[in-house]
């Protein structure tokens, strides 16, 4: 051992992040604070570890100060951690090992000069980032275990590519850390860290969990009050309440509560809430998606949406995965194992809440959770490649024929199908006013066959793509041909209507003449009993209103028209037959064929795409009736 200070080059790669930190113009200098708090939580974590077994080391309380001099301008970080060896500091803070370092100078390497300042963000890159505020750090250590206070190791450097390492004496084993500022600058995010109010605030945002006092003088900065890893039994009711109001912000009580403990080959911890209430910017760009990131009770990331799938961007809460690096970035994430493993995890556990809710709890939770959360649920079926569509079909309810104001679940539905009914029949509709009049409903009505009710616009675009519940597929009753009943059944409505089609044949193509520029083709129907005429979407086609959403939007589509179908048993199209049949030039035919499309367009959406016309034809009609 020498007395001497010794001199030691940084190993290249580390010569090359000091050269970066040291000219650092990353906008948010504040993070070095928090890798340095998280070393000492660590080294305060192995220390309470090794105390376990080697009582002696169990003589220090454990804990982090921080003492700031206004006029020296120093910040002192000390912790009774661990501490470390001669040989340790060399490995340790000489060398890099880690991989996230390591990906960060990857990634460093493939980065554009002017960009790379935002990659410090990213990764945060651990004791090194303290060369972004300060000009010269020195370091003293002592291994818990050794029993000399000579037994210290001081460490020294201004961050050019090398650094000194000398003898020392330090009282109690531990780990002191003192950053030699540089000017405060406010322009290039560089606050001023000797004052106590700038560090209260760095450690409230990003250290607040560290299960360690952080103390300034006498007080003690963090609350420690992580909960998430504390068994359940141990946490009282109030304190998940509060823990989630200081997380969401929001003064209701969740619904829910779900504690989660992963431990085995991924050790995770996570608490998330269902809220009781939709925030108001849930369909929001700018909404701030539910589920926060902790390694170790240290804070790493808001709005951790590689944790949570958009579809269950209302869930709440933190998700602390012990085995993650600090400096684990977005890009990372994404790709990330432990990350995809501890996600399905969670996922798995907010379904089965979601479904607990509504088996358990349905008229009395259920139907205002659906009424809060259903559209977003939905938005997981709408969109090709989300998982966890067979769930998410579980939790669907809806307006139903079968009672007036109930929502039925799918479950109900398949439980009442009829014998012989393979498919599971539903109607989209603007509104459920405008569901529960549609003229489609007739046969289904007559035939006692329950439809589902669906409004809400997203359903548009779910039930647009075919989903099946149970090997059941789920059908469009404004959509194509329908065919109820027996095989007998089935083909005898089928010829009775190619009859009437033959009878008809020649008003029918007038009539598609004269509304060619309105509707794709006009044939008979089975669908109605009372109303005269109805739209629906051929077979292939977008249905219109998904067409008129995706235009609304923004997207130009080949125009496609809906189908007119006529009752062939209702007096209305028995009268224009005959007046057809006198005499085919008519002018009343064409009026008639305005009128029916009109009618047509009210009982589907209530609306007329061309009032205008409608009220002159309307019009002319009363005047040759009287
Ligand atoms: P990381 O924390 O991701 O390993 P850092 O650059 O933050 O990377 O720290 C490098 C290493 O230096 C740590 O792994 C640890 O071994 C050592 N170290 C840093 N600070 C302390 C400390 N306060 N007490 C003991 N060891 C420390
Ligand atoms: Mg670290």
């Amino acid at each position: 051992m020498s007395d001497k200070p010794e001199r030691h080059e940084f190993q290249a790669e580390v010569r090359q992040l000091l050269d970066l930190m040291v000219h650092s113009l990353y906008s948010d200098k504040d993070i070095f604070l928090r890798e340095l708090i998280s070393n000492a939580s660590d080294a305060l974590d192995k220390r309470r570890f090794e105390a376990l077994t080697q009582t002696e080391l169990a003589a220090d309380e454990l804990g982090i100060t921080l003492t700031a001099d206004a006029e020296a301008r120093t910040l002192t970080i000390a912790d009774t951690g661990i501490g470390m060896s001669r040989d340790e500091v060399v490995k340790n803070i000489g060398t890099i090992a880690k991989s996230g370092t390591k990906e960060f100078l990857a990634a460093l390497g493939t980065t554009a000069e002017t960009k790379r300042p935002e990659l410090i963000g990213q990764f945060g890159v651990g004791f090194y980032s303290a060369f972004m505020v300060a000009d010269r750090i020195e370091l003293v250590t002592r291994r818990a275990g050794t029993s000399d206070p000579a037994h210290a190791v001081k460490w020294v450097s201004t961050g050019d590519g090398a650094y000194t390492i000398e003898d020392a004496t330090r009282d109690h084993a531990g780990t002191t850390i003192t950053l030699h500022l540089k000017p405060a600058d406010a322009e290039h995010g560089m606050r001023d860290y000797a004052t106590d109010a700038v560090l209260r605030d760095i450690v409230k945002k990003y250290s607040d969990f560290v299960s360690y006092p952080i103390k300034l003088g006498d007080d003690t900065l963090n609350s420690m009050k992580a909960i998430w890893d504390r068994p359940k039994a141990e946490v009282s009711e109030q304190e998940y309440k509060d823990f989630y109001r200081h997380i969401a912000h929001d003064w209701t009580d969740p619904l829910r509560t779900i504690p989660i403990r992963m431990e085995g080959t991924i050790e995770a911890y996570a608490l998330l809430y269902i809220p009781s209430k939709a925030p108001f910017d849930l369909y929001s760009h700018e909404m701030k998606r539910g589920v926060q990131l902790y390694v170790k009770r240290v804070f790493v990331m808001d709005e951790c949406k590689e944790l949570m799938p958009p579809h269950l961007r209302f869930v709440k809460g933190v998700v602390d995965a012990h085995d993650l690096s600090l400096n684990v970035s977005r890009e990372i994430l994404q790709k990330d194992r432990q990350i995809a493993v501890i996600r399905k995890q969670l996922v798995k556990k907010v379904f089965a809440t979601l479904e607990e809710v509504k088996r358990d709890k349905f008229e009395e939770e259920y139907l205002e959770l659906w009424a809060q959360f259903g559209p977003v649920l939905k938005e997981g079926l709408a969109q090709y490649e989300a998982q966890d569509k067979d769930k998410l079909l579980e939790l669907v309810i809806a307006h139903s024929t079968h009672e007036g104001s109930k929502l039925v679940s799918l479950d109900d539905y398949v439980g009442r199908m009829k014998e012989g009914q393979d498919a599971i029949y539903f109607l989209n509709a603007p509104s459920l006013e405008a569901a529960k009049k549609s003229p489609l409903l007739e046969t289904f009505r007559a035939k006692g066959y329950e439809v589902l009710l669906f409004s809400d616009p997203i359903d548009e675009f779910w039930l647009e793509q075919a989903p099946k519940f149970k090997d059941k597929q789920l059908v469009s009753i404004g959509r194509g041909d329908v065919a109820l009943g027996t095989e007998e059944e089935r083909e005898k409505t089928k010829a009775e209507i190619d009859e009437k089609q033959k009878e008809l044949g020649d008003l029918l193509a007038a009539l598609r003449v004269s509304l060619a520029d309105d509707v794709k083709e006009v044939r008979l129907s089975s669908r109605l009993t009372t109303s005269a005429a109805c739209l629906v979407a051929d077979e292939h086609d977008l249905s219109p209103r998904l067409q008129k959403m995706l235009e609304r939007a923004g997207q130009t589509m080949p125009q496609t028209k809906p189908v007119l179908e006529l009752n062939p048993n209702h007096a209305l199209v028995g009268k224009l037959k005959s007046v057809f049949a006198e005499s085919p030039a008519d002018p009343r035919v064409p009026l008639f064929a305005k009128l029916l499309l009109g009618q047509a367009h009210l009982a589907d959406s209530g609306q007329l795409p061309d009032p205008a016309g409608f009220s002159e034809a309307l019009a002319d009609v009363m005047l040759r009736a009287v």
